[in-house]
């Protein structure tokens, strides 16, 4: 295999990859904070981690990879104001904060494997680190970097040789006096918190030598990091989002607990956009993968719609776009059973240079768009055969689109979206009132909405899709 480049945000520039370990890579993953469904922005990052996770894999490497789950301490402002998120929904909902995190958590990895998302090896909750996160902001005090104020403990970040790391000098929003209230109390105003002592009415929370309390966010990520990989590994990722806060505030507890940055790599995912703007509920355009698959998307289009572009960029979804996925994803699927069932002879150079070009592609720090050119060339080729296919079916190692069972999905009967079988259901019922003009109406509306009905005698409803 060709050398492995990846941009690392450290530094902000591409390159080549060596593993700490040749034999076992190691990364870690910021995961969800599960206080809601994640949304197809959040399974952006997560399509990311799983492309990097089987690009490894496609080199060579054995990997050992962790995720979190935030279950208590995140913040509703990323850095160390507003409410406990997990505190505010269960308010909300009127439940247990761990019912919510349990539910949101199975909820999440009901669409994490719809996506054909590998699992990481190690899949952790904050609140099953408490013993290690307290001894971590023992020794993160007793080297001198952190301070204890009425409202818990905060690192000093004066005491570091550089701050932050990550970022550019000035952290956006973040100067003194600009979005956030100083904090009389904090020696600097980028000083953060740690550990957090609890309020009276905060469900999660523990003993600890500050008294009854609870973790900050990112000593949680440095923590469960260092258990689960260790003191050195390789790559680190989260969203862009991450880069100002809450990554330079993990790098800062580690060199404050041990003395350096954990992680060789720093990797960072561009933001999802709808219809070109940010997400939002007031926009009413926060999606979720099952949604999408409610409404006759399934969640391996929204795979392929992300392959579209490069990770390091934004990419602006739409229903436009997504249709255009999965019509793409159908015609791999019927481009690879084509292949897979004929025997033309094709010449090893030609494989070879496919091979070549699309390791080379993913290689290229991901670079996704150009791996499925070649995918589709190959697809095009117009001798089928078989050969091409195995190929193929190669290269879905990195892909994750599940080719190999492309047969059952095209086979599979119309998911017809609930929102239809709703208006022929109120179609059946104008008929049935003898209301003719409203059932014509309804048809018309079905069609609009890409589906054609046809009524049988025995009083059976056909859909089918336009
Ligand atoms: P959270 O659950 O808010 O901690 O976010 C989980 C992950 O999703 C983090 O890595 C975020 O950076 C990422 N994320 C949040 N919104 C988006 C978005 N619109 N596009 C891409 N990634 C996102
Ligand atoms: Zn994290």
């Amino acid at each position: 295999m060709e050398d492995l480049f990846l941009y690392n945000t450290l530094g902000r520039k591409v390159e080549k990859f060596i593993p700490v370990d040749k034999d076992e890579v190691k990364m870690y993953s910021c995961g969800p904070t599960v206080y809601s469904y994640a949304h197809i922005g959040n399974f952006r990052a997560y399509i990311f981690s799983d492309t990097l996770r089987r690009v490894l894999k496609y080199n060579g490497y054995k990997v050992n990879s962790v995720m979190n789950l935030t279950d208590v301490g995140h913040l509703t402002s990323d850095a160390d104001t507003g409410e406990d998120k997990m505190e505010k929904a269960a308010r909300k909902e009127g439940k247990d904060p761990y019912e919510i995190a349990k539910f949101y958590t199975d909820a999440f990895l009901v669409d994490y494997d719809r996506l054909n998302l590998q699992r990481p090896t190690t899949i952790t909750k904050a609140t099953d680190n408490i013993p290690q996160m307290i001894e971590m902001v023992k020794e993160i005090i007793d080297n001198g970097y952190a301070y204890e104020t009425s409202k818990g403990i905060y690192f000093d970040v004066s005491k570091l040789k550089q701050y932050p790391v990550l970022s550019n000098n000035v952290i956006e929003g973040q100067e003194a006096g600009a979005r956030i209230e100083v904090d009389p109390e904090k020696r600097n105003p980028q000083d953060f918190a740690i550990w957090i002592k609890a309020p009276e009415n905060h469900i999660m929370k523990w003993d600890s030598p500050w008294g009854v309390s609870y973790p900050g966010w990112h000593l949680e990520c440095s923590v469960m990091g260092r258990r689960f990989l260790g003191e050195k590994f390789d790559i680190h990722t989260g969203g862009v989002d991450h880069i100002p806060i809450h990554h330079e505030n993990e790098i800062a507890q580690d060199i404050g607990s041990f003395g350096h940055n954990p992680a060789n790599f720093w990797m960072h995912v561009e933001f999802l956009l709808v219809d070109g703007g940010k997400m939002s509920k007031s926009l009413g355009n926060i999606y979720t993968i099952s949604e999408l698959a409610e409404k006759g998307y399934e969640p391996l289009a929204f795979k392929l719609f992300n392959y579209t572009s490069s990770y390091r960029i934004q990419l602006n979804f739409t229903f436009d776009g997504l249709q255009a996925a999965k019509t793409a994803l159908n015609r791999l699927r019927r481009g690879y059973l084509a292949h897979r069932d004929a025997n033309e002879l094709i010449d090893e150079d030609t494989i070879k240079d496919y091979e070549l070009r699309f390791n080379k592609a993913i290689n290229d720090d991901l670079n996704m768009p150009a791996a499925m050119s070649v995918v589709w060339e190959i697809i095009k080729n117009e001798k089928k055969s078989k050969q091409l296919a195995d190929l193929i079916l190669k290269f879905d190692q990195v892909l994750g689109l599940d080719l190999e069972n492309s047969e059952n999905y095209l086979n599979e009967k119309l998911e017809v979206p609930q929102e239809i079988l709703d208006l022929v259901e109120e179609r059946k019922n104008a008929k049935a009132n003898k209301d003719y003009a409203k059932a014509d109406e309804l048809r018309d509306l079905i069609n609009s909405k890409g589906y054609s009905i046809k009524d049988s005698a025995g009083g059976e409803v056909q859909i089918e899709k336009i």
